[in-house]
């Protein structure tokens, strides 16, 4: 692809210029096009000054690039030298006013582009991209340029993908199962008083019943898995700040999922009277001057194990210590599912226990491995449902919308899905994912070996394993299998209503 970068610039120094050779700034400019601004380039690449002129104490540069010493890391480099240069004649750099940045590209995309962060000007015409860009030195020194060559690479992947079904692979189908039921378990829950929709969207309350399911669900997991493969429970923070999704990656996509999270500006009763006392005379909520006096730092739990990592960030682990293997079920997941919502299939409130296991490469993949086959034991054994496993695309890949990357196959994701014989559709219902060197890269974690940890994670999804559950079986023990039915015990009665 061909690339052009174009970069008028004045730079302003603290005196001026007229005592200097003209000659002395023409050999300048002659080195920089012919040494300077050619290092690392391919020949007939790199950047040249295209243009200059001084006047008093300003010096003025027209520089031209190809893709190869870019006019702003050529400005900085002969900014170096410059400063050599006028250090003789004790004149220093006062500073950098860009006049124009421009990139110029092969554009041979039959979508639109829209808005673009720092660019001033977008014009797509004839197979050529020219953006005018709204830049300082400051963004200059901060590579900014490059991000915006890098993210139109990205959204040109991302549009390759776009349309694309998910990658979806069948790996494993379980036996027909008898099932004892064919409505809505959501619906059947509610009429019994199991659950009620709670005040908030996608949210609900869980009765004795239905909670004494989720608790035997985990104890199905401490009974087959994390007793006998030797996980040990942490607690996980369930308030996000953006430097922990930052570094997981969840920042590249995650805002129109998040549930977001404000503090107030300040805790000062006397900022918040005007509010106080809005309310107190209306009984509204004046969420406009709440909006006002917060701030946004982050969101509320979205995939569990991201902000579990600082607790390892920036440390070196022994090898002999691997693996390691922690559970998580402290506290609620939430996401905007929009549209989606439907009963305890897709909640914006949800519980989930999160497994997470770390290693070298081999021990993360065999105990991936070790975990399936649990799992297996478990649906089939215990639960007896009918339920599959597919290669999915990977989470991280479908955040930064690329579809159907299938060609990993030791870092991605494995889906669990059951059959809901009231609507006739699947359900993903859990997942396992290696997530390769992903975690123990974005947070700096290293192993003494120097050898690159890995680790994965599954996340069961309480409210996911119920739906298909109950959807298959019905809400009558009687149709549960023994080992289910003593796992979760008598079903307590409470409530009554009139
Ligand atoms: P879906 O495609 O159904 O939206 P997902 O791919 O977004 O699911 P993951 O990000 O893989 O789900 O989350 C892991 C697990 O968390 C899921 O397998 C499921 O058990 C649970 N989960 C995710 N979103 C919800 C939701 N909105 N309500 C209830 N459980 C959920
Ligand atoms: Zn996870
Ligand atoms: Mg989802």
């Amino acid at each position: 692809m061909v690339m052009q970068f174009l970069l008028i610039a004045n730079i302003k120094c603290s005196g001026s210029l007229s005592g200097i050779n003209s000659g002395d700034i023409a050999d300048f400019v002659t080195y920089c096009n012919t040494n300077l601004l050619k290092k690392g380039a391919p020949s007939g690449g790199g950047a040249v000054i295209d243009q200059w002129n001084v006047a008093g104490e300003k010096i003025k540069l027209k520089l031209v690039s190809d893709r190869y010493v870019r006019v702003h890391d050529a400005l900085l480099r002969l900014k170096n030298e410059l400063t050599k240069l006028l250090g003789k004649h004790r004149i220093g750099l006062r500073g950098v006013e860009i006049e124009d940045y421009r990139i110029l590209m092969d554009w041979d995309e039959d979508w639109q582009l829209k808005k673009l962060p720092f660019v001033k000007t977008l014009k797509q015409e004839r197979g050529t991209l020219t953006l005018a860009l709204d830049v300082d030195e400051s963004a200059l020194a901060n590579r900014i340029p490059d991000r915006i060559v890098r993210l139109l690479e990205d959204k040109k992947e991302a549009a390759k993908w776009k349309g694309k079904s998910e990658h979806w692979e069948l790996l494993f189908e379980s036996e027909k199962k008898p099932f004892y039921f064919d409505k809505d378990p959501t619906e059947e829950m509610a009429n019994r008083c199991w659950i009620r929709h709670a005040a908030g969207r996608g949210q609900f309350v869980y009765g004795p019943q239905i909670t004494k399911i989720f608790r035997a669900f985990e104890r199905i997991l401490f009974d087959e898995i994390f007793t006998p493969l030797g996980y040990e429970e942490m607690i996980f923070p369930k308030f996000v700040s953006w430097d922990v999704w930052k570094r997981s990656g969840h920042a590249k996509g995650i805002y129109p999922e998040a549930y977001y999270v404000c503090t107030p500006k300040t805790r000062d009763p006397d900022y918040w009277e005007e509010v106080i006392d809005y309310y107190k005379v209306t009984n509204e909520v004046p969420v406009d001057m709440i909006m006002k006096r917060i701030e946004n730092v982050g969101g509320m739990c979205y995939a569990q194990c991201p902000p579990s990592w600082v607790f390892l960030q920036g440390k070196t682990m022994p090898d002999d210590i691997l693996p390691v293997k922690v559970f998580d079920r402290s506290g609620t997941s939430h996401r905007y599912e929009s549209g989606g919502l439907h009963g305890i299939e897709r909640l914006d409130e949800f519980h989930r226990v999160e497994i997470l296991w770390m290693g070298k490469k081999e021990q993360v993949i065999e105990h991936s491995k070790q975990l399936r086959a649990k799992y297996r034991h478990i649906f089939d054994e215990i639960l007896d449902i009918e339920w599959r496993e597919a290669w999915v695309t990977p989470w991280f890949m479908a955040q930064e919308g690329k579809a159907g990357l299938a060609e990993l196959r030791e870092v991605g994701t494995i889906d669990y899905e059951g059959v809901l014989p009231y609507s006739a559709k699947m359900l993903e219902f859990q997942n396992v994912s290696v997530n390769g060197d992903k975690y123990p890269k974005g947070f700096s974690v290293k192993l003494q070996s120097g050898e690159q940890l890995w680790s994965g994670c599954s996340g069961v999804g309480l409210q996911r394993w119920a739906a298909v559950f109950l959807a298959q079986k019905g809400l009558d023990p009687d149709n549960w299998s023994e080992k289910f039915r003593s796992a979760v015990g008598e079903l307590p009665e409470v409530f009554r209503f009139l």
